[in-house]
């Protein structure tokens, strides 16, 4: 008997049909013995309705009203999947995030999970062998008692953090997809789903552009070790037998992973710009005068490269933000243009990152040299480059973006046989 946390997004609810579909998985599981916490989203294009009618309302509105209208989607899938539960004779019972309760903090519309009580869970577990369905996305402000939510996306996070609470031995995602891949299958057709990624790992591919999980709920599983297992939630739920191992992926500590590639993945993402300083004074304060008035407008920074000037006195400095934000971005620099004080701004908006994963580049040298390598030879050139200790990203132009990551892809054996 295992404890398990199942959670399921808005396609796999989209409508009463599904949520059928979904309560036959969770019968399944709960026939096998196991005790289950199910997380549920908003029914597909639910969330995205709500939010705008919250904008129709009115264009600038209270973030606290506005969780009060996004949070309802989950509240409505949550009663119908108990509802149906009940009638195939499962103990099923709801839970709102404010009845739990689920603490946050008080950022509406991107709070944070602070404690989740789930000692009631447990009893209920024991003495009823009720399942508990929960709605995630949303929690309430521990001093003000006002229902929050957690940014788009955020019941991965409601899920991962139920599971620490009731020190859950697994959370199941379950997706549309059937795993994470070595990278996006619709650009590489030999992309290959992956059994295990470690968390480490699987933070990079998710803020690098693989959408599979919220960012926040694998970080959240890093800190409190639940493994997270991402599965497909259309296979028939009478096909699988819950006592073998399912196709999917298992998200966890790298402890667990036997076999360690050098490079498990390739990320991309082509909402990127790139800024150039050109002629920038070589001296202490400049690149805080840049990137301090960025910051001060919010703008997220990512690769930054700058040159050892030849002259001593002057220098170049490139570094990328999210295409979203570049005209503000420029706009931002050339304010500070004075205080800078620089030749010219150049700006291209046409550019693609494509990031190189893998825990095992900790240990191995001269993985990236291979990449420039492999890319030079098919005459992609690299406008910037930044590592870590397990990832190292390029920029390059868009339109070699599917070259890029398929070259690389193949250059570390990624491709499935
Ligand atoms: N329903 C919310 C959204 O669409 C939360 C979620 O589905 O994870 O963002
Ligand atoms: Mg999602």
């Amino acid at each position: 008997m295992a404890r398990l946390v199942m959670k399921f997004g808005g396609t796999s609810v989209a409508d009463i049909e599904r949520i059928r579909n979904v309560a036959r998985h969770v019968k399944r599981e709960v026939e096998a013995g196991h005790e289950v916490a199910v997380v549920v989203s908003a029914m597909s294009g639910t969330t995205n309705k709500l939010v705008e009618w919250c904008r129709e309302a009115a264009a600038l509105h209270d973030a606290r009203e506005y969780d009060a209208v996004v949070a309802t989607g989950e509240q409505v899938t949550a009663g119908l999947l108990a509802i149906v539960l009940e009638s195939m004779g499962i103990n099923a019972r709801s839970w709102q995030g404010w009845q739990l309760p689920i603490f946050t903090s008080n950022a509406h519309a991107s709070a944070r999970i602070l404690d989740i009580n789930g000692e009631e869970l447990l009893k209920r577990f024991k003495e009823r062998g009720e399942v508990a369905v929960i709605s995630g996305f949303q929690g309430i402000h521990k001093d003000t008692g006002r229902v929050t939510t957690l940014g788009r996306g955020g019941s991965d996070t409601s899920a991962v953090a139920v599971a620490a609470a009731i020190r859950a031995e697994r959370c199941d995602i379950y997706t549309d997809v059937d795993g994470v891949y070595t990278t996006d299958p619709r650009v590489v057709a030999r992309a290959r789903r992956l059994d295990k990624v470690a968390f480490e790992e699987m933070l990079e591919l998710a803020s690098l552009g693989a959408k599979v999980l919220q960012v926040r709920s694998v970080e959240l599983g890093m800190v409190h070790n639940v493994r997270i297992f991402v599965r497909s939630s259309f296979d028939k739920p009478e096909d699988i037998d819950p006592h073998r191992n399912p196709p999917g992926t298992l998200i966890c500590n790298e402890e667990e992973i036997v076999e360690q590639q050098v490079v498990t993945g390739i990320a991309f993402s082509k909402d990127e710009a790139q800024i150039s300083v050109r002629r920038v004074q070589d001296k202490p304060g400049v690149a805080a005068a840049i990137f301090g008035p960025l910051a001060e407008a919010s703008i997220n920074v990512d690769m930054i490269v700058q040159n050892v000037s030849s002259d001593g006195k002057t220098t170049d400095l490139t570094f990328t933000v999210p295409a979203a934000d570049y005209d503000r971005a420029k706009d931002t620099i050339e304010k500070a243009h004075k205080k800078i004080g620089y030749e010219r701004l150049d700006g291209a908006t046409e550019v693609a990152k494509v990031s190189v994963i893998g825990i095992g580049m900790r240990s191995h040298a001269g993985v990236a040299a291979e990449a420039f390598r492999a890319l030079a030879e098919r005459g992609i050139n690299i406008r910037a480059i930044t590592t870590s200790e397990i990832k190292f990203s390029l920029l390059i132009d868009a339109a070699f973006t599917e070259l890029a990551v398929r070259t690389l892809h193949s250059l570390y054996g990624l491709d499935k046989a």
